[in-house]
């Protein structure tokens, strides 16, 4: 059948410029171009293209210029272009839109509605460059008060690990992911000090030397767990929800199930892996208690244990609980967050952006008197340094970043992960294309982009005349909202600018 379906984007080639060389050719994993040899012409089928500019990028002459295709519907205000497509293509195909990444549609980013204070004359700021400024960070429980017996301070033994830098890498399983990315986040965090995640997708026995910088997952489809894979860890997380995708599993198709995925994640070659929507044992917080306290007698209580969820409606009362039950550690995981595949319509439409479940999270544990009983990361859309900063004078205590990471190891947020066809080697499991990530390269990239994170944190911190950013945790005072609602303000506990 013929598709109604007009191509998203153009394939400009300036054909004075063009050597062919079938570079492009070559670096095209979606079959745009290819070589017509009696004309010594390179031909492209724009249909295919996703725009995900790897041969823009590495066309030796600068030829090819990928642009948003000019084809225009009547405009209506409410039968857009992409509306109009998506239904298009349902009606050819029958089937559920799948996509990849975060929510693309125009919520309000409420980073953006944020600005930060600083000193002008009645405290001093600080130069970063002259005075020392801490960025280390604990998660896990605090004391709910210190004692001092026989002059000593007796401070409670619970589990917890340190960070040098509040910025951690959010879970990305091997086998959404390729081995190279998923060795180079491990690599970085082990370099910077930090933390990565394995996602749901066991952990490779080769990079078990990173334990002390990893966090095991123990998910619905329960892949790779063993009493090692969690002792291994620096600690562990149970992933309840995920912010692009809250209420439903995953599926990993059995074609991308190779020898060495199977073996990690503990299931036959080629057998798809499908992560339920629930845990099949968890159906209350008190079954939630008994999983994290089945966790914490496995790992002999010496092993922090987070608990995931996806922000939604009633995040604040079941962060509550979640704390109540034991975790240590709770992640809040805004409508933004990324994913390798997701229906596009419960990515686009379920959740809430993370900077409003944050605020309500911290405010809710606060009010009950158990902030200090667990830590708080959130992730799902976090950009910057400057995002990182206003999450923690929001509350939290660290951030997982996710998208940012990948995009430091090539990523151009083309958002079609689920084809299993990544032109930068990313989400792939295909040897050819997987090689085009070099785990060295790509382990400096990431300990870059932290580090960069990190120096600009400290600007701010500088700035605002505070030198430690535990000073910063719940600060709310150094935030000032704009063009926001009194109920936003509300949310975010936060003044308005000029107030
Ligand atoms: S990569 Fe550039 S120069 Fe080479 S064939 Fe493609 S468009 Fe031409
Ligand atoms: S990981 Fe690859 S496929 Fe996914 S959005 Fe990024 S570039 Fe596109």
């Amino acid at each position: 059948m013929r598709t109604a379906l007009l191509p998203e984007f153009s394939v400009v080639r300036d054909e004075n410029r063009c050597i062919q060389c079938r570079v492009c050719e070559r670096q095209c994993s979606f079959d745009v171009y290819s070589y017509d040899a009696g004309n010594n012409l390179m031909v492209h089928r724009e249909e295919n293209c996703v725009a995900c500019q790897r041969c823009s990028v590495l066309c030796p002459t600068n030829a090819l210029v990928i642009k948003m295709n000019d084809y225009t519907y009547r405009p209506n205000a409410n039968w857009t272009r992409e509306s109009i497509s998506d239904l298009k293509k349902q009606a050819e195909t029958g089937g559920v839109l799948l996509t990849g990444m975060g929510c693309d549609k125009p919520l309000k980013n409420y980073w953006d509605h944020i600005l930060l204070n600083a000193s002008q004359v009645t405290n001093p700021s600080i130069d970063p460059l002259r005075e020392p400024m801490e960025l280390r960070t604990r998660l896990g429980r605090k004391a709910d008060h210190l004692e001092i017996r026989n002059g000593n301070l007796e401070v409670p033994d619970y589990p917890y690990v340190d960070l040098s830098t509040p910025i951690m890498f959010g879970a990305m399983s091997y086998g959404a992911i390729s081995y190279n990315c998923f060795k180079s986040l491990a690599q970085a965090a082990h370099e910077v000090g930090t933390m990565f995640n394995t996602g749901e997708g066991g952990w490779p026995r080769e990079l078990r030397k990173f334990g002390t910088n990893t966090i095991v997952q123990c998910a619905s489809g329960r892949f790779g767990l063993d009493l090692e894979y969690f002792n291994d860890a620096a600690m562990v997380e149970i992933k309840i929800g995920q912010g692009a995708k809250p209420g439903i599993g995953g599926h990993l198709p059995g074609e991308k199930v190779s020898a060495h995925i199977s073996q990690t994640r503990m299931i036959p070659m080629g057998s798809d892996a499908i992560s339920p929507a629930p845990h099949h044992d968890i159906y209350s917080i008190e079954d939630l208690q008994m999983l994290v306290h089945a966790l914490k007698e496995a790992t002999d209580y010496r092993k922090p244990v987070s608990v995931k969820i996806s922000a939604v409606h009633n995040a604040p009362a079941i962060a509550s609980g979640m704390v109540r039950a034991g975790a240590d550690i709770i992640v809040i995981d805004g409508v933004r967050g990324g994913t390798g595949a997701a229906p596009k319509i419960l990515r686009d439409n379920v959740g809430l952006p993370i900077e409003l479940a944050l605020a309500a999270v911290d405010t809710r544990l606060r009010e009950e008197g158990i902030r200090n009983w667990a830590s708080l990361v959130c992730s799902g859309g976090i950009r910057n340094s400057s995002d990182i900063f206003k999450a923690i004078a929001l509350g939290a205590d660290a951030v997982y970043i996710g998208t940012a990471a990948l995009m430091a190891l090539g990523c151009t947020v083309c958002q079609k992960c689920y084809t299993g066809k990544c032109a930068w080697g990313i989400t792939t499991q295909d040897p050819y294309l997987s090689k085009r990530v070099n785990p060295e390269i790509g382990t400096q990239a990431l300990v870059n982009l932290l580090r960069a994170w990190s120096l600009e944190i400290k600007e701010m911190l500088g700035c605002a005349g505070i030198n430690s950013i535990e000073s910063v945790r719940g600060n709310r005072l150094q935030l000032r909202g704009i063009g926001l609602e009194d109920w936003e303000l509300g949310v975010l506990g936060i003044r308005g600018a000029g107030q």
